[in-house]
């Protein structure tokens, strides 16, 4: 099996990511009319399930598109995927599980009353692991110029819908300039997150990072950060809006997302940061990660550790 191989599951059916599934009408596809979410395991068991999918519910609320699945459903169909991954390929390591779910295909137009009924499409594949040379050095950023992250009132971040065009246009400028990735300004002038992360710096022992008003996904990892983290890691959080004068002022940066958890940033244009063994971004990453442990280690119910049968799981 090719190393590359990615399991789907469209609608309860198993197939290979590369096979056809969904209607060339469907609206996820022709308009990004979607919502979608991603987790991943640790120890085999799929972390932060509930805040996932709590989420994804209301990002599909936001854009009036009501989920029909029941959560109990949808975890089974998750873990039918990520058993069959396994199966499929012989991959023992952890999981990336993708579910998007569409408003469904129908009569050609925006009028959302044209759609029939939601879709979902499941992925699953192994997490990414970060280059040794990215983990030693930390990833370059550049500030968006030819950019802004969509204002709130427009299609707003703190949505986790399919169309992450300005998002990609972000990236795509950064890519340019050399960067990995793109850090985005609001229209105010302030930071606010990357492609698909959040982003925090530390000052001394406080962890500094936009509030999610400056325009910002509310990140799950971000969030755990916050709430817990941080303070097992002898971080104060300080949540407040953030120009980019201050980049000269953080002595450590990282971004924060389910697949990365904590990851260094060592430049930010021209500006560099901490990455070295001692940098206090390691021990956040540690701790985030001993929490992410011990959050699985009381769910067992969210193994992906079964076989796969004829499409039927069992432990
Ligand atoms: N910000 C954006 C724009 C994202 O797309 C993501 C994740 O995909 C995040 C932040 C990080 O969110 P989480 O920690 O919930 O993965």
């Amino acid at each position: 099996m090719a190393s590359n191989f990615v399991q789907a599951n469209t609608g309860g059916t198993l197939h290979s990511a590369d096979d056809a599934s969904i209607r060339p009408v469907d609206r996820g596809f022709l308009y990004g009319d979607a919502v979608y979410e991603v987790w991943r395991t640790y120890d085999k068991r799929i972390f932060a399930w509930d805040e996932h999918w709590a989420r994804l519910k209301k990002s599909g609320n936001s854009i009036h598109l009501h989920i029909p699945w029941a959560d109990s459903l949808m975890m089974n169909e998750i873990i039918k995927t990520g058993a069959a991954f396994r199966k499929q390929t012989g991959h023992r390591g952890e999981v990336y599980i993708r579910l998007q779910i569409s408003r469904g295909g129908g009569s050609i137009g925006l009028d959302i009353d044209l759609a029939e009924s939601p879709e979902f499409v499941i992925l699953v594949k192994p997490v990414p692991v970060l280059s040794a040379e990215i983990m030693q050095k930390g990833l370059k950023l550049t500030v968006a110029q030819t950019i802004r992250r969509n204002p709130p009132l427009t299609l707003n971040p703190a949505w986790k819908t399919g169309n992450y065009l300005n998002n990609i246009m972000g990236l795509r400028e950064a890519k340019q300039r050399g960067a990995n990735d793109v850090l985005f300004l609001n229209l105010n002038g302030e930071l606010t997150e990357a492609s698909t992360s959040n982003v925090a710096f530390i000052v001394g022992n406080s962890l500094v990072t936009p509030p999610l008003e400056a325009g910002v996904l509310p990140g799950i990892t971000r969030a755990h950060v916050i709430k817990t983290v941080a303070q097992s890691a002898g971080l104060s959080v300080d949540e407040r809006p953030i120009s980019p004068a201050e980049l000269e002022t953080f002595d450590e940066a990282m971004l924060l997302s389910t697949t990365k958890d904590v990851q260094p940033v060592g430049l930010i244009d021209g500006f560099r940061y901490r990455v070295d063994r001692e940098a206090k971004l390691w021990r956040l990453k540690t701790e985030f990660q001993a929490f992410a442990a011990n959050s699985v280690s009381r769910r067992p119910e969210l193994s992906v550790q079964r076989t796969v049968e004829d499409g039927r799981i069992s432990i």
